[in-house]
């Protein structure tokens, strides 16, 4: 297989240089990645259906006699129409093809052909319009669909597949050693490769599948161990307990959960083991002050702690509420982003390095290389599933071992979790600080929108602030486009005469942002337009009402975390959903808004809606892309994937036995492509 990823695609017969340019377009370079690059789907010709059973409209595939001879007609404009009727013995279908002079020499009258396409005209007269014909007998029964690109068609990827795989030597060397295949039930991989390609039966392409997504599983769960997801390291930092001279400094009663967790991620930390845990709170459950907890803890006993946050508003809202909550506490904390420059960034270095400041909390400014802790002991991300799993490991590395906590507000299935953050303890923040009120859910159509405005314009009028998400955009728009025609709109309404507009994009600079969210925050902002930027984590107590347009467009999980904007202070809070959408699965969806709070329901009922996948947005996880495992869809495979990687990695951690060697280098393969993986 190695010498099939040199050898060029070129070498195949029918692959010239300008087709080798076009499977490059496809990332397809060598006869190897050919190899590698599995059909999206196949069309199984050896599934017929009776005509009269074929559905209306959609595409089938028949068997059916030839009944007339082909008739050709010349139409208007040279255009060349045959038409011939088949029949299958019970029903009698009108076939119709236009432009294709062979039609009359490829189809004899009284021979029997497949025929695949969508059945057309109606109950009495059904018709199919230029099917793809396949002789009877003929020995693909199922033809692989490849993704194609502009210029090379699927059945041209095929014949090339067809090619390369006459190239596999036999005996293939299988990465996988066949005491591992046969516990698990797995064909070898030049099986796969052939039945993957040019399967005979449905079954075969689900054996293939199985053992192809197994494999991909198996070398992203082997690659993310070997980036230093050991589970029991040892930590040289012990953390004393504190926490009760912390929980004097709050302003509230911290929540039994609250306690809980904290005493728990004590525990870890004193254990001589470092700490690898997540903690999940819904919005507004109280996170940051089961962090304040622990960075209180580990500047009292002597050491550093690190916060990264994904964007700079976010990290800046951090500063803010862990400086309130520690005033007084003795904890020197400071503030490092991409914002933080010249004189006051060396100095701010210095005093890190110097161990003079014990909280430094920040963007990815705190990867950067010359910034060096004196003692780091605990690393905290917000939000995680932004970050690269380097990133969060780049930042580990910035002290020995230290102990590590990721927050997030999503419930993330275990098995995902484990896959993502490696061998890791939870902890729930299952309760809601006392007093919190319901966040009332109403979804409205379009046409009750100035009503809306109205509602809005007259809790602006009593002081409070707004939020409006404006609609979201196509893949690849720019958002400010729509951010800025919606404010348009909104300043040309009477409703909103007067009221102080700002607005918020991800075209934005940093500072520009900023300056908005912190205008927001400090009331000189009436009502705030934005994007989905504002969805993480910022905090506005005076902020009362969220309206979000086109709300079927997003996730539950989404849509929760944007209603959490609204409902941080002691006023009611509402959350608007506009949304035209009539099908059953959006009402489904608004329905389940409207009637629970709770995220970690909401998040359930997602994962039924929509499956895993949702939660992590598009390849928000920082893992490397998958060929053919789904993360949605083989939640059981993984979690054999996952026993699997404990074995292999119980007898042979670096992987470094013979058997083992071939699994090394297709997990380097697999973490190449996404760049910065560094593993050796
Ligand atoms: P999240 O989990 O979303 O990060 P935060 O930590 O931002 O939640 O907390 C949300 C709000 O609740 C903050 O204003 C915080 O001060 C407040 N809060 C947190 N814990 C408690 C508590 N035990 N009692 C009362 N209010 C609390
Ligand atoms: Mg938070």
């Amino acid at each position: 297989m190695a010498s099939l990823y040199r050898m060029e695609l070129s070498q195949l017969k029918g692959v010239g240089a300008k087709t080798a340019g076009l499977f490059s377009k496809l990332g397809l370079q060598s006869v190897g990645a050919l190899l590698r690059f599995y059909p999206r789907d196949y069309e199984n010709w050896s599934e017929t259906v009776p005509i009269a059973s074929a559905p209306f409209g959609e595409i089938s595939i028949i068997k059916a006699e030839v009944a007339s001879p082909v008739e050709t007609t010349r139409l208007s404009g040279g255009r060349l129409m045959c038409k011939t009727l088949v029949t299958d013995g019970e029903t009698d279908l009108i076939l119709t093809f236009f432009n294709n002079r062979f039609i009359p020499n490829q189809l004899h009258q009284g021979n029997t052909y497949l025929f695949r396409g969508k059945i057309g005209g109606t109950f009495f007269r059904r018709e199919m319009v230029s099917p793809q014909i396949m002789r009877e007998g003929a020995n693909i029964p199922i033809r692989p669909v490849y993704s194609q690109t502009e210029g090379l068609k699927s059945n041209q990827i095929a014949r090339a597949a067809s090619q390369a795989l006459a190239l596999l030597p036999d005996p293939l060397e299988d990465p996988i050693p066949p005491q591992i295949r046969e516990k698990y039930g797995l064909c070898d991989l030049r099986s796969a490769l052939f039945m993957i390609h040019t399967p005979n039966s449905i079954a075969e392409i689900e054996t293939a599948r199985r053992r192809l997504v197994f494999e991909e599983l198996l070398y992203l769960q082997l690659g993310i161990a070997q980036l230093g997801n050991e589970s029991k390291v040892r930590s040289r930092y012990r953390i004393g307990s504190f926490e009760d001279d912390f929980y004097r400094l709050l302003p509230f009663a911290p929540t039994g959960a609250q306690r809980r967790s904290v005493s728990e991620m004590l525990a870890d930390m004193r254990s001589g083991n470092a700490m690898n845990r997540l903690l999940q709170g819904d919005v507004g459950s109280g996170k940051t002050a089961v962090a304040a907890a622990l960075c209180y803890c580990v500047a009292k006993s002597g050491y550093q702690s690190a916060l990264m946050a994904p964007t700079e508003i976010l990290a800046g809202q951090h500063y803010e509420s862990f400086l309130n909550i520690l005033r007084g506490s003795g904890v020197r904390t400071a503030l490092l982003t991409g914002s933080v420059k010249g004189k006051a960034r060396k100095e701010l270095l210095q005093k890190l390095s110097e161990g003079e400041i014990d909280l430094l909390i920040g963007t990815h400014a705190l990867l950067t290389e010359d910034v060096e802790f004196r003692n780091l002991a605990l690393v905290i991300t917000d939000e995680q599933h932004r970050f690269g799993v380097t990133q969060r490991l780049r930042l580990q590395e910035k002290g020995e071992h230290p102990h590590t906590l990721i927050m997030s507000a999503t419930p993330i299935p275990r098995t995902l979790a484990l896959m993502i953050y490696g061998d890791l303890a939870l902890s729930v923040l299952d309760e809601m600080p006392p007093g919190r009120q319901k966040i009332a859910t109403y979804a409205i159509g379009s046409d009750k929108r100035e009503r809306a405005y109205g509602y809005l314009r007259k809790h602006i009028d009593a002081g409070y602030q707004c939020y409006i998400i404006c609609p979201l955009i196509e893949e690849g728009e720019s958002d400010m486009a729509s951010v800025e025609e919606y404010e348009q709109i909104l300043r040309e309404s009477p409703a909103f005469e007067g009221v102080r507009i700002g607005t918020l994009h991800g075209r934005m600079k940093n500072d520009e942002k900023n300056a908005v969210m912190s205008a927001f925050s400090k009331g000189e902002i009436d009502l705030l337009v934005s994007t989905t930027v504002v969805e993480v984590g910022v905090d506005v107590p005076n902020a009362v009402i969220i309206l979000i347009e086109n709300a079927e467009r997003y996730g539950l999980s989404q849509l929760h975390q944007l209603r959490g904007r609204v409902g941080r202070g002691k006023a009611k809070s509402t959350c608007i959903l506009v949304t035209d959408a009539q099908n059953e699965e959006a009402a489904a969806r608004m329905k389940i808004m409207c009637t629970t709070n709770n995220g970690f329901t909401i998040a359930e009922e997602d994962l039924k809606l929509r499956g895993p996948g949702n939660f992590f947005g598009n390849e928000q996880h920082g893992l490397p892309k998958m060929k053919i495992a789904d993360l949605r869809t083989n939640m059981e495979t993984l979690s054999d994937v996952q026993n699997c990687a404990r074995e292999i990695l119980e007898t042979d951690p670096a992987l470094e036995l013979h058997e083992h060697r071939m699994l090394r280098s297709e997990i380097r393969l697999l973490f190449q492509k996404v760049g910065g993986y560094g593993i050796s």
